[in-house]
């Protein structure tokens, strides 16, 4: 039987291989192998029935080489420490592709939310805060979403951080509602992100965006907005999947009616019940179609060797965290398929959280035009960095994404000075 899949170990494995190619000294870089802090905690949770359920919480700060730690929160059953520690990672590098002055973090809370009612999932939302109180701080480490929490949690964290304070901070958190100090176009943000570095890849292989066809994994936050914005290019989203299942239609999905279907009602409707002239296909078919263009956009490790192997769009654009595996990467690139990774790829949240988190430390609001040229300005810059940088050394733009990153990660660690 094949190993067990270890996030973590995939991200030692790129640091280890890039740091190769750089040709640096196993001194110069080993501090990033290792996560700064990590903190586990068991959170007791009053039910809605009177009975109490204890769970897990993590909170990693694997990097504040760069500035403050930043990383957004997951709530999902299969959150584990191994998993925190490697988006945690992710988050460091990202934030140093895209040179904004962060170092990165990671939390989450091992709990399916749909199965707590909104009171609970409040409850756990403030113990958790407050369990994570002497890690986080707008100068710190600042929390954002991430798979299955929103605006609404982060506000709950804010206001929980801000009795503690005894006053009001909205900067310790990114993501919040724009009523208490959350910035304008932050939702959207990784989406949006997601259809600029596709219109980028696209005009760099000399293809055209127009008419392209388009499958993508996950119709969450970043799936939904990035099928949006990439409709609205002219490119067909051929084929969109959600937890339920997977939806195909060759002459192209409308997308925004499916978000309003899945919108309406009491519970999030599934792609289950929508018909539309859409026919139902696995994950695996999803993944395989004949497409230009592949979008994972749910969780880790799921273009695996054996999915790799099948893949026929010749351009990925990771939305997600980790959504290739390591072997898998290699047969795609054997294969000539061209990947934007995930670190420069899905940075977008991110860059407009670090915008946010400006106009809270400052006190002011930016209007959404500023906002939206910002981003793109800063992810074209780090997206032509990546590719000059793949080209210099001829390798593929995830290795050059990471020569970038940690070329200044190594730069900040020598400048900082010696290890005690
Ligand atoms: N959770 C998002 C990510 O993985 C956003 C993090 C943030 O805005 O701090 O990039």
């Amino acid at each position: 039987m094949s190993k067990k899949y270890n996030p973590y170990e995939q991200v030692i494995k790129t640091i280890d291989d890039t740091a190769k190619v750089m040709g640096l000294k196993e001194s110069q870089y080993v501090t990033l192998k290792h996560a700064e802090r990590e903190l586990t905690v068991s959170l007791p949770v009053k039910m809605d029935d009177g009975t109490v359920k204890v769970f897990k919480g993590y909170r990693v700060q694997h990097s504040a080489l760069k500035g403050p730690c930043k990383g957004g929160i997951r709530y999902h059953q299969s959150v584990e420490i191994e998993e925190v520690k490697a988006l945690a990672a992710w988050m460091t590098f990202k934030c140093a592709v895209v040179n904004i002055p962060y170092g990165g973090a990671k939390g989450g809370i091992e709990v399916d939310p749909s199965e707590l009612s909104r009171d609970e999932l409040e409850r756990l939302t403030r113990r958790y805060t407050a369990s994570i109180l002497p890690l986080i701080g707008p100068e710190k480490d600042i929390p954002a979403p991430d798979i299955n929490t929103n605006a609404m949690v982060m506000g709950w964290i804010m206001d929980q951080y801000s009795m503690f304070a005894g006053y009001p901070v909205p900067g310790v958190v990114t993501g919040k509602p724009i009523d208490i100090g959350g910035s304008l176009g932050r939702s959207g943000a990784t989406g949006r992100g997601v259809m600029f570095m596709t219109r980028e890849i696209m005009h760099r292989v000399g293809k055209p965006i127009t008419g392209a066809s388009v499958a993508i994994q996950g119709f969450g936050k970043v799936g939904a907005t990035a099928a949006i914005a990439l409709q609205k290019q002219g490119a067909k989203i051929v084929a969109i999947s959600d937890v339920s299942t997977g939806l195909y239609n060759e002459q192209g999905l409308d997308v925004i009616k499916l978000k309003e279907f899945t919108e309406s009602g009491e519970k999030a409707k599934l792609f289950k019940d929508y018909k539309d002239g859409a026919k139902a296909i696995s994950n695996e078919e999803l993944l395989t179609l004949d497409v230009d263009i592949l979008i994972p956009a749910a969780t880790e490790n799921q273009i695996t060797e054996k999915i790799a192997a099948n893949v026929k769009a010749s351009v990925i654009v990771e939305g997600a965290n980790g959504p290739t595996s390591i072997e898998a990467d290699k047969i795609l690139t054997q294969n000539g398929v061209t990947i934007v990774p995930d670190i420069l790829a899905n940075a977008g949240g991110v860059i407009v959280s670090y915008f946010e988190w400006v106009q809270n430390i400052q006190s002011l609001m930016w209007d959404i035009e500023e906002i939206n040229r910002a981003q793109e300005k800063i992810m074209i810059r780090a997206f032509n960095s990546v590719w000059d940088t793949a080209q210099e050394k001829d390798v593929t733009l995830r290795t050059g994404a990471y020569i970038v990153a940690i070329d200044k990660l190594v730069r900040a660690r020598e400048i900082r000075g010696q290890m005690m």
